[in-house]
């Protein structure tokens, strides 16, 4: 019986490991600049926390989730993203006691069951950020400008940043109530998602990517004339905020984005670089998503960003050493063993990265292995040298060679090692 990977699903290993672990040791240094705090929370949660939050007629609450029974007949989903289990933990914990603001991240897997492409998997990672206590439009543009920061240290530059508003709850009904009936008139020409959609949740029209849909939205009427003061008014500071930073970005009053719990700013971050999945991160504000689950009332902020995408275009411009073994420790005869279980251990206590063969080898095979991995030492334990109290050294890289004791060779090899 043979088995295999699950359909979109991925086994990460060799050479893409190392550019996983970059990006990660990246992200975390640049979070922890801006004070973000990691937080881990289960791939397991009740799925009702993703049903209410992420919304009813939204893709992936309609196709996307991971949903089973559990042996007591609970509904358990895998999470499909983070925020709205990072506002459980928010809450369960009852953080809001603490002075604002509080920042948290995260990386992970997401579940969602999609029709796995280039760029789309059912098991994908995200870091992602949530900020929890602040109104400011400083904080939505502080987002923003992290995530430019970070993609700018991986070499990623084709990228096009879109900001929208999708007012709060005092004037989006407002906006709703215009856009159904400009959307009544244009049901006939809609697709069957929309057409289902549209009474329900006309917002997420906008955000459809059938061709036909787009052109019947053309002269759609746009929630940004239809902002109340207040969010006008952040969604203009948000702008200046912005302009100040020097960060170029396009206002698309399109953007609604695939969850239901955003207000006032959206955003997205895409490039020419992926084709279709173009989307690398996106984000927004949702103020009242702590009250919804039960907290007090308090503005929050936050992003996500794709993994598996970001891989695919950094893979190119990024030149990542493969972790290695530093040195190979070979041995000749069985009495040796001892000795060189005894090298091992003194190199590894002392941080070097050390391999040997676990099993009595000619010295030509372990000189083989030793290139294999490509380490950059390989020290020779051989009878006549033991009782000398020498061991033989060679530099796989330029050829030369020497005898040491073990202290001297400790020392040079770290030496060797400190400047690698
Ligand atoms: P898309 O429009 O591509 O479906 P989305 O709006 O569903 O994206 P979000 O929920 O905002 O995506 O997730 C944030 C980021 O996570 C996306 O910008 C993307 O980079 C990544 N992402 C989302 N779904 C997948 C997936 N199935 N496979 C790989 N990456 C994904
Ligand atoms: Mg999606």
């Amino acid at each position: 019986m043979k088995y295999s990977l699950l359909r979109g699903m991925q086994d990460i290993f060799s050479e893409q490991i190392y550019l996983w672990q970059y990006i990660e040791e990246n992200a975390r240094k640049i979070l922890e600049n801006y004070n973000f705090q990691e937080i881990r929370t289960p791939i397991l949660e009740n799925a009702e926390l993703f049903l209410r939050s992420i919304g009813e007629d939204t893709d992936i609450v309609e196709k996307e989730m991971y949903i089973f029974q559990d042996k007591k007949g609970r509904k358990i989903a895998l999470r499909p993203e983070g925020t709205a289990s990072v506002v459980r933990a928010y809450i369960q914990h009852n953080f809001f006691n603490s002075p604002p603001p509080q920042k948290f991240y995260y990386i992970g897997p997401m579940f969602r069951y999609e029709r796995p492409q280039k760029g789309r998997f059912r098991q994908f990672h995200q870091i992602g950020v949530e900020c929890f206590g602040v109104s400011s439009s400083w904080i939505d543009a502080e987002l923003i400008y992290l995530l430019k920061q970070f993609l700018e240290k991986l070499n990623i530059n084709n990228l096009t940043y879109e900001i929208n508003s999708l007012g709060c709850k005092s004037c989006r009904p407002q906006y709703r109530k215009v856009l159904f009936s400009f959307l009544t008139d244009k049901v006939g020409q809609l697709c069957i998602d929309c057409k289902r959609r549209f009474d329900k949740n006309p917002l997420r029209v906008l955000d459809c990517k059938v061709p036909s849909c787009k052109e019947s939205l053309k002269n759609t009427p746009l929630i940004v004339d239809f902002l109340c003061q207040d969010c006008k008014e952040h969604f203009i500071s948000l702008q200046r905020e912005l302009d100040e930073m020097n960060i170029s970005y396009t206002v698309n009053p399109k953007i609604v984005r695939g969850l239901d719990y955003y207000t006032r700013t959206v955003f997205e971050v895409t490039t020419t670089m992926l084709g279709a999945q173009n989307a690398v991160a996106a984000g927004g504000r949702y103020d009242d998503l702590v009250e919804l689950f039960g907290g007090p009332s308090i503005p929050a902020a936050g992003f996500a960003i794709g993994m598996e995408r970001l891989i695919e275009i950094c893979s190119n411009s990024l030149l990542i050493k493969p972790k290695k073994p530093f040195v190979y420790v070979a041995y000749t005869g069985s009495s040796i063993e001892n000795e060189a279980k005894k090298v091992v251990n003194l190199l590894r206590n002392n941080n070097i990265p050390t391999e040997t063969a676990y099993e009595k080898l000619s010295l030509k095979s372990q000189l083989r292995k030793a290139d294999r991995v490509g380490a950059n030492i390989v020290i020779i334990i051989g009878e006549d040298e033991i009782k000398k109290s020498v061991y033989i050294w060679k530099n796989m890289k330029d050829g030369s060679q020497g005898e040491a004791s073990l202290n001297e060779l400790l020392e040079l090899i770290r030496r060797k090692y400190d400047t690698e």
